[in-house]
């Protein structure tokens, strides 16, 4: 038997519009350009260095009803991506060395903000293993022990499956460097295949990782015009709402 649509009425499909590591353009530039359309997005703060002055302002974000994730204090990646002769990454970790970590992270966030509406955690560097080789082991548990949800990478051409992806595990795809007509496409399909597209950003600039403001806007026109057959709403809103559809078919 098929599945029951699982989408609000009317919607073809979900997006999610994903920041990582509160850079200060997503705040100055991000924000009111979502706020103008009445969107929503999620920003994944990573709470370490001077984060109660770095994050402080990031309380408006939150007034407008953005979702603010965990990003970790340290936010450890591979040890591959370091030329330190004793550098200390994931492979280094274990298991409880990074949920000290992550918890951490919520007590910094909630000390900054109180304690927040239901959010994610997004991997660092989208990795979710800690150790390396017979003794790795995927962190993905203990994300779901302490998250509503959690947000990985994904392999381009494929949309979160709403009965079928891990919602702590969902499938993000970066953003960086393309242009307006390219990211409405990645929406254009997730409402043709009924599914949920996540999208990532870091920088709103031209960058290495950034996403240039003027193809940024294009697509935040773009959504708000599609609104009544694209529904977009923050990561833990949407993991939340497919939770209960699963929840009612019988899945997890
Ligand atoms: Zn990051």
């Amino acid at each position: 038997m098929p599945y029951p649509d699982p989408w609000p009425a009317g919607q073809r499909g979900a997006v999610s519009l994903t920041f990582d590591d509160g850079t200060p353009d997503q705040l100055r530039d991000g924000v009111p350009r979502l706020d103008a359309r009445g969107l929503q997005g999620t920003f994944y703060l990573p709470t370490g260095g001077d984060w109660q002055q770095r994050l402080a302002p990031w309380a408006t974000a939150l007034a407008t009803g953005h979702e603010l994730g965990n990003h970790s204090v340290g936010h450890t990646c591979s040890e591959n991506f370091a030329n330190d002769p004793q550098p200390r990454g994931l492979e280094s970790l274990t298991l409880a060395d990074l949920e000290a970590d992550l918890l951490e992270c919520e007590r910094r966030l909630t000390a900054l903000f109180g304690p927040l509406p239901a959010h994610s955690f997004a991997y660092p560097c989208y990795q979710t293993d800690v150790g390396r080789g017979a003794g790795r082991q995927s962190y993905v548990p203990l994300v779901a022990r302490h998250f509503v949800a959690g947000r990985g990478g994904g392999e381009a051409g494929f949309h979160n499956h709403p009965y079928h992806v891990d919602l702590h595990c969902v499938a993000g795809l970066t953003c960086q460097q393309l242009s307006g007509a390219e990211m409405i496409g990645l929406c254009e399909r997730a409402a043709r295949q009924g599914r949920w597209a996540v999208l990532v950003f870091h920088g709103l600039q031209v960058g290495r990782l950034g996403t240039a403001l003027n193809e940024f806007e294009e697509l935040l026109d773009y959504l708000a015009d599609q609104r009544a057959r694209l529904w977009c709403a923050p990561l833990a809103t949407v993991a939340g709402h497919l939770r209960e559809q699963r929840a009612a078919v019988g899945l997890t």
